[in-house]
């Protein structure tokens, strides 16, 4: 089936017990995975507070070259241990081709991070490993563009791919980027694929975190991403938008009810 084909059975994503498109999935953990005990501490969080997936960086894309580039695939070991754990399945970024096969026998769902979002070798090899996958839009991708990326991962093979609104360029330098979540409709219309929101990566501030959630499950979203992490002062990477694990449960409880009244 091809990306803009919407037929009447909508795709309905899933990852281990996780249905996108099927009830509202929430999907909470550290921007990077930095050590065992704060990827476990992370994962038992977000099981407790009714959460659906686990999170976390093991491949950081880095605007500066001095920022910490995360654990690589040691660290996507402890979170799919993590997660095996508390039962839940985990997701995680590829960068690389060479690391597409590697994550894809230790994690559940592979994400394209916002600056691979047209890196199109690395798509056809997401494509042809056999997970589902999480395509974040580019930072300044148009939305035809985006469905484009998409196409890529459907042509070679998967069709189970969840897109990610996490906020666009624009000239607005008040927040991180400008959350555009009036693509979450706009996509209903244009694609039969899954639709989620990461407001942490949004707006960069971890203040503006749930009230984006609620609204983005309020407009129909089949789920949210958000940065939680046992002690954001402390994170290595994205600490100021990270949500303290003590308010995962909060954000859960309130974007499912608001989801389960949201347009369809
Ligand atoms: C992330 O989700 O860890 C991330 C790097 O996000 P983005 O690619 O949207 O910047
Ligand atoms: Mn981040």
């Amino acid at each position: 089936m091809k990306v803009k084909e919407t037929p009447e059975t909508r795709t309905i994503v899933e990852v281990g017990s996780a249905r996108f498109g099927n009830g509202f999935v929430v999907i909470a953990g550290p921007c990077a995975v930095e050590s065992e005990e704060q990827i476990e501490e992370a994962a038992a969080a977000v099981a407790i507070a009714g959460a659906d997936m686990l999170r976390g960086g093991a491949f950081k894309p880095r605007t500066s070259p001095y920022s910490f580039q995360g654990l690589g695939l040691d660290g996507a070991r402890l979170l799919a241990a993590a997660a095996r754990r508390q039962g839940l399945p985990c997701v995680t970024e590829v960068v690389a081709v060479a690391d597409v096969h590697p994550l894809a026998e230790l994690v559940d769902m592979l994400q394209i991070g916002a600056r691979n979002m047209q890196n199109f070798e690395l798509l056809k090899a997401v494509g042809r490993a056999g997970r589902p996958v999480l395509l974040k839009r580019g930072l300044s991708a148009t939305v035809e563009e985006w469905l484009s990326a998409a196409e890529y991962l459907l042509d070679a093979g998967q069709p189970n791919v969840v897109l990610c609104e996490r906020g666009i360029r624009t000239f607005e330098p008040s927040t991180r980027n400008t959350l555009d979540l009036a693509v979450v409709p706009l996509l209903r219309r244009l694609t039969h694929l899954p639709v989620i929101v990461d407001p942490s990566h949004a707006t960069g501030r971890r203040d503006l975190v749930l009230p984006l959630a609620d609204a983005a499950a309020a407009v129909g979203a089949a789920g949210i991403m958000v940065d939680a992490h046992p002690n954001p002062e402390q994170a290595r990477c994205d600490g100021a938008q990270s949500l303290h694990l003590s308010e995962v449960q909060k954000l859960t409880r309130r974007t499912k009810f608001f989801a389960s009244h949201a347009r369809e």
